[in-house]
C-alpha cells in the first residue's frame, strides 16, 4: 500500500473526496470516518481536523491509504487500533471483539446494582468487604474496565477464552491503570474460587444465531467468529453461562446477559420455565442450588435506541437454605429501569 504525496493535496478537498468514496462503499457516516482517520494520523482531536481544513493545511501522509482500507470496510477501530467505551479509550485490532455502545447500557445496569448493594450492605453489614463482580467472556475488557474506573470501590473479575483477545484486555487494564483480576480460560467454568460470593455477574457473550451472518462487512469479516455465534439458536452458550453465574451469584445477587433483540423473550421464558423440572437436569440444579427456584425478577431493559437488550436476573433467596454457614446481605435492592447516559463520542 503505497501513497503517492500529492503535494500541498488540502485537506478539506481529501475529507471531501473521502467522504464521497466512503459512502459510496456503503459507510453512512463517510465523513465522521474521514475525519476520525485524518485525527487519528494528526494525533488531534476531530474538532482540530475541522479547523486544521478550514486554514488549509495540507492532507496528511497516509490518510488516503486509510480511507482506501476503510472503502473494504475494514473496521474504523482497526485502523485507528481505538475503541471508546463510555470514559475509557480501548486498544482493539484483528483478534478481538471491538465494543458496541450499546454494551453501555449493560454497564450503566451493572453500576446500578452496585450501588444499590452499597446502599443495602452500608445499612446490614457496616465494615463488609468490597463488592465482587465477574465479567464473564470479557473480549478487550470493555466492561470490566469501565467497572473498574467508575466504581473503583469494586473487586473485578474478569474471563476471556481467545489468546489474543485476553492479550488485548490484558494490555488495556495495563495501559489503563486499572487493577481487575483478569483470567484466560472457559468462562463456563471459570472462577471456583468465587463460587456463591459474587454480587453481580455481567456478560455480553456470542449470540448470533448459527448461520445468521451478519450484514455489516465489518462485523462477518473482522470481528471474531468466537465473539459471534453462540451455537444452535445462539442462545445455547449464554444459557451455560447463565448456569455458571446461577452458582457464582451469591442469595440476591445480579446476572446481566447481554442478547439479540429478538432473544429477550426466549430467554426470559427459560429462566422462569413453566415447567420448573425443566430446568432440573443443569449444573446448577445437580450441584444443590435448586434451579427451579434460580431466578427471580426476571426482566428485559432497553438499549439506547429503544431495543430490548439486556436481561436482567436476580439470583433467588432460596439457596440460603440450602448453604449452611453464608452470610446474606438480604440483597441487591431493584434498580428498575436501566439510566441513559451519552454513549462516549466513538467517532468525529
Ligand atoms: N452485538 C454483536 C454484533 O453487533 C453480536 C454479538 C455480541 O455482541 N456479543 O454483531
Amino acid at each position: 500500500m503505497s501513497e503517492v504525496p500529492r503535494a500541498g493535496y488540502a485537506l478539506a478537498s481529501a475529507l471531501r473526496e473521502a467522504t464521497t468514496r466512503l459512502q459510496a462503499a456503503g459507510i453512512d457516516n463517510g465523513r465522521s470516518d474521514a475525519v476520525t482517520l485524518a485525527a487519528h494520523l494528526l494525533r488531534s482531536g476531530c474538532g482540530e481536523v475541522e479547523r486544521l481544513a478550514i486554514l488549509g493545511a495540507p492532507t496528511p501522509t497516509g490518510f488516503d491509504d486509510l480511507v482506501a482500507r476503510r472503502a473494504q470496510r475494514v473496521p474504523l477501530q482497526h485502523l485507528t487500533g481505538r475503541a471508546a467505551f463510555r470514559h475509557l479509550e480501548l486498544s482493539v485490532g484483528p483478534g478481538v471483539f471491538v465494543p458496541r455502545p450499546e454494551t453501555e447500557v449493560l454497564v450503566d445496569l451493572a453500576l446500578l446494582a452496585l450501588d444499590a448493594l452499597r446502599a443495602a450492605t452500608a445499612a446490614s453489614r457496616p465494615g463488609s468487604g468490597p463488592a465482587r463482580l465477574v465479567d464473564l467472556c470479557t473480549g478487550s475488557g470493555a466492561i470490566a474496565l469501565s467497572v473498574a474506573h467508575e466504581r473503583p470501590a469494586t473487586r473485578v473479575f474478569a474471563v476471556e477464552l481467545s489468546a489474543q483477545a485476553h492479550a488485548f484486555a490484558r494490555a488495556n487494564a495495563d495501559r489503563l491503570g486499572l487493577d481487575i483480576d483478569l483470567r484466560q480460560g472457559d468462562a463456563t467454568t471459570a472462577f471456583d474460587d468465587l463460587l456463591g460470593r459474587v454480587d453481580v455477574v455481567v456478560t455480553n457473550p456470542p449470540y448470533i444465531p448459527d448461520g445468521a451472518v451478519p450484514i455489516d462487512p465489518e462485523v462477518a469479516g473482522h470481528d471474531p467468529a468466537v465473539a459471534l455465534y453462540g451455537g444452535g439458536d445462539g442462545l445455547e452458550l449464554p444459557m451455560r453461562l447463565i448456569e455458571r453465574a446461577a452458582l457464582l451469584l451469591r442469595p440476591g445477587g445480579v446476572l446481566l446477559v447481554e442478547h439479540g433483540e429478538l432473544q429477550g423473550g426466549d430467554l426470559r421464558a427459560r429462566l422462569q420455565p413453566s415447567d420448573p423440572r425443566d430446568l432440573s437436569q443443569t449444573p446448577a440444579a445437580q450441584s444443590g442450588y435448586g434451579a427451579a427456584t434460580t431466578w427471580q425478577d426476571v426482566h428485559d431493559h432497553r438499549d439506547l435506541t429503544g431495543r430490548p437488550r439486556v436481561l436482567r436476573a436476580v439470583r433467588a433467596r432460596e439457596i440460603m437454605e440450602r448453604t449452611a454457614g453464608e452470610q446474606d446481605s438480604g440483597g441487591l435492592a431493584d434498580e428498575g429501569a436501566s439510566s441513559t447516559r451519552a454513549a462516549a463520542a466513538e467517532t468525529c
